[in-house]
Formats: C-alpha cells, structure tokens, sequence
C-alpha cells in the first residue's frame, strides 16, 4: 500500500505532537517526536554539567547513552537514553529552557537528522519539529506549519503542565515560550521556519479534532491521487 510523509512542523505548544499522534495512528504510521530527541540530548548535557557549546562532550554522551523509543502498556511513547526512561525528565522546566542552545549545535543536528531519516526511511512516517519539511524530509508529501497566538500556546502548555503535576506560571510560560520562539526561528543552523511548499494553519481557537481533520483530508487527497 502506498504511505506518504507527513512532516509537521511550527512553534513551541503549536500542538503539533497532539495532532501528529493521533494522525499516525489514524493511518497505522510511525510517529516520530524529534523535539523529544533535542530533549534528550539536552538532558544528557545537563545530568553530566557539560559546557554551553561543547558539541564534542554531548556527541560521546549521545554515543554511549544513544537514544531511543518505546511504548507502555497504555500504548504511550516513552524515551530513553541508553537504558534509562526520561520520558517525563526530558518535560521539566531545565531542560525546556535549554534544549535551544544544545538544538543550535551543528554537529547534534547532524547526528540527530541523520537517525531522523533512518526511521523515515522505514515507512509511513508522520514527524513533528521545527526543520522537518525545511531540512529533515524536503521530499515529505505533506508539510503542514501550525502557527497559534503565543497566549494560547501558553495556556495549553500551563494545563498539560498541570496534568502532569509540574508546577507553572502562566505570565512566565508565556515568555519562555516567546523567548524560546525567538532563538529557534534566529538561530543560524536550520532555523524554525515553513517550507516553501508547507501549508501555514493558525490553529488559534481551533479544536484539536479540527487540526487533525484538516491534515487528515490533505493526506487522504495525496493517498488517492
Ligand atoms: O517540540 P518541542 O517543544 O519538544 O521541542 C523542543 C526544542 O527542540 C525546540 O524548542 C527546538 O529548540 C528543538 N527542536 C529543533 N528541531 C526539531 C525539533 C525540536 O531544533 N526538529
């Protein structure tokens, strides 16, 4: 049967995991969270003090605690680095407000893209991030760019926050996303940015069955073609 690549990519709490997800299992595809891979890499960085800026340090770390994916009896999906679950570690606050300075490093990018494209080349794949339909898959036949106001994207990220049991402030959220947004788009290496052929969707008040809707009926249209 023939399966396409998604790739979704937009701003931080853009909802893209959301809707990516529950794309992939609408039809039957991996699903690759590749912000979770910066994530881990950052966690890595942080548990053993590394530098800013020492790519070499987080590159051995990467190598002897590579990461990868799993899933838990309820079907969730977990990450690890080497043996160690850090599904929820890699959501804390630390790590949030320093994964844009270890995604900034070339040398991580380019380890990271790489195993990127090897799960891609797979099979069906929908993947979310930032540089999918710009760097990682520009042959993807889907790219969609979801855009939503900087107070929204705060809100959802302050109650996943809260259902998580990780304590947040909303005003501060809302600049930590701004400001996080302002280094991922500016940064030299595969900035955020849409693809020229990527389909912008400002989800601002849109439910998220009214995403996945949408990206829904634009794969479908690729599938039957
Ligand atoms: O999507 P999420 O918010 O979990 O991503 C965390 C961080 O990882 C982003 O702020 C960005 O710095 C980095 N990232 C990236 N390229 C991707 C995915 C995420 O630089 N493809």
């Amino acid at each position: 049967m023939k399966s396409i690549q998604i790739a979704i990519d937009g701003p931080a709490s853009s909802g893209k995991s959301t809707v990516a997800k529950i794309i992939a299992k609408q039809f039957g595809y991996t699903y690759l969270d590749t912000g979770a891979m910066y994530r881990a890499a950052t966690y890595l960085a942080l548990q053993h003090q590394v530098e800013q800026e020492d790519s070499s340090a987080i590159m051995a770390l990467l190598d002897q605690f590579p990461i990868s994916f799993g899933r838990n009896e309820k079907g969730e999906q977990l990450v690890f680095v080497g043996d160690v679950d850090i599904t929820h570690a890699i959501r804390e606050n630390q790590v949030t407000n320093n994964v844009s300075w270890v995604s900034a490093l070339a040398p991580i990018r380019e380890k990271l893209v790489d195993l990127q494209r090897k799960i891609a080349a797979q099979g069906g794949i929908v993947m979310d991030g930032r540089d999918i339909g710009t760097v990682v898959l520009p042959e993807a036949e889907l790219k969609i760019f979801l855009i939503a106001s900087v107070e929204e994207r705060a809100l959802r990220r302050f109650k996943e926050n809260k259902e998580k049991g990780i304590p947040t402030d909303l005003e501060r959220l809302k600049e930590e996303i701004a400001l996080r947004d302002h280094k991922d788009s500016t940064r030299a290496v595969s900035p955020l940015k849409a693809a020229d052929d990527a389909i912008t969707f400002d989800t601002t008040g849109v439910s998220i069955e009214g995403v996945v809707a949408f990206i829904s009926k634009k794969a479908k249209e690729i599938l039957d073609k």
